[in-house]
């Protein structure tokens, strides 16, 4: 059966570990219609903005897409093409597992020890996009509210930016990772939040979790505090299994475990939705490398892998994840976050790869 693809290239360094990965894909011999859409900075001056209908239609259309990063401009500029594409098509999971790939240098005495799925959160929390600048008639109306209801005063030149929690959202995303352990044999689900500080909104997703916990009483449950967490996860992180967590410490504990299994370069990642998911690295653009056939496809390619087993090409993937995990643990025709001394470029790795998969 030939499957139709979504495939957005990015920005960035992300057309050329999209290409590399889909070389690497089109090795498995399953058949694929790519569906190309171009989104990101580049996109501007033909769309008039970074991320055109069409591609949304795309996706809705296809059910699945995988995407190359795409640049963000920090402070100012438009908003995440990322993170509104979560948005627009509900992709209420961040789906982010981390497992040691035997030959890549971690900071960890024993990083065989981690086999980490993180769980984010990936439509609400401080990601809503619901901000209010400094000097803004808007700001100091809500200041003034804020005021008049809690009695707490705010700086008149302050920004401020709001955190929804949302009962419906929580629920949705902690069944989904208690869910995602049974499916996939995990024996722990750990919470995390930072509820001590924030007892409505990280109390709300806390006490959701411990709900939800005493419906599958075979997972393992407990919850803890971020900062507590990111010391553990350091420091013993065979004791952890599935994560679940808000938007944003999800987004920060992710790069911490992609740092345990050696860094951004092998990490990757779906965001799961009802009806459409859409495979990514965790990394970003990466753009001061961008047009030098140096950064490691791994996180792509290992998406795909993920996105191939999404479609029920299951013996396709595990080809490819051994494949790669070949390429790596011979560790000559690897990326230079791999292998300092003589590093391979993007290209040559993918072609590693696919010779791996053809049994060369
Ligand atoms: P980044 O992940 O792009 O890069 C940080 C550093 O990590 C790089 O300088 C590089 O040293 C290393 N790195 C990243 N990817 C690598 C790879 N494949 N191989 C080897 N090394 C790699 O993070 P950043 O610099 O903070 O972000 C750059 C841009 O990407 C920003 O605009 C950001 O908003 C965007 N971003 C996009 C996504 C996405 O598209 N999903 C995710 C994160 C960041």
């Amino acid at each position: 059966m030939k499957h139709k693809i979504t495939l957005i290239p990015g920005d960035g360094t992300g057309p050329e570990i999209s290409e590399a990965m889909k070389r690497c894909v089109e090795a498995t011999g399953v058949e694929i219609e790519w569906d190309y859409q171009e989104a990101g900075s580049d996109v501007m001056d033909k769309h008039g903005k970074p991320l055109p209908d069409k591609v949304i239609e795309s996706i809705k259309k296809n059910g699945v897409a995988i995407k190359g990063p795409i640049t963000t401009p920090i402070g100012t500029g438009f908003r995440s093409v990322n993170v509104a594409l979560r948005q627009v098509l509900d992709l209420f999971a961040c789906v982010r597992p981390c497992k040691y790939i035997p030959g890549v240098k971690s900071p960890l005495k024993n990083p065989k020890a981690v086999d980490i799925v993180i769980v984010r959160e990936n439509v609400e929390d401080l990601y809503a996009g619901i901000e209010f600048d400094e000097g803004k008639d808007d700001t100091g109306k809500i200041i003034n509210v804020i005021r008049s209801l809690s009695g707490k005063k705010i700086r008149e030149d302050s920004a401020i930016s709001i955190k929804p929690i949302s009962n419906y959202n929580s629920e949705r995303i902690i069944r989904y990772a208690f869910d995602y352990a049974v499916k996939n044999k995990r024996r722990k689900v750990t919470a995390v939040t930072k509820s001590n500080i924030m007892k409505f909104s990280d109390g709300l997703f806390q006490r959701t979790a411990e709900r939800v916990a005493k419906e599958f009483q075979g997972i393992e449950f407990e919850h803890r505090l971020v900062d507590d967490m990111c010391m553990q996860l350091v420091q013993k992180p065979e004791l952890y299994d599935v994560l679940v967590l808000p938007n944003l410490y999800g987004d920060i504990v992710s790069d911490l475990c992609a740092g345990l299994i050696g860094g951004l370069g092998v990490a990757p990642g779906a965001n799961i939705g009802e009806k459409c998911a859409v495979f990514e690295a965790t990394h970003g653009s990466a753009p001061k490398y961008k047009g030098m056939n140096k950064v490691n496809p791994t996180g792509l390619i290992l998406s795909a892998v993920m996105m191939l087993k999404h479609i029920g090409e299951i013996e396709a993937a595990e080809r490819l994840e051994k494949a790669v995990a070949g390429v790596i643990i011979e560790g000559k025709d690897v990326t230079y976050d791999l292998n300092k001394e003589n590093p391979v470029g993007t290209k040559e790795m993918a072609d590693a790869i696919v010779q791996k998969i053809r049994g060369n």
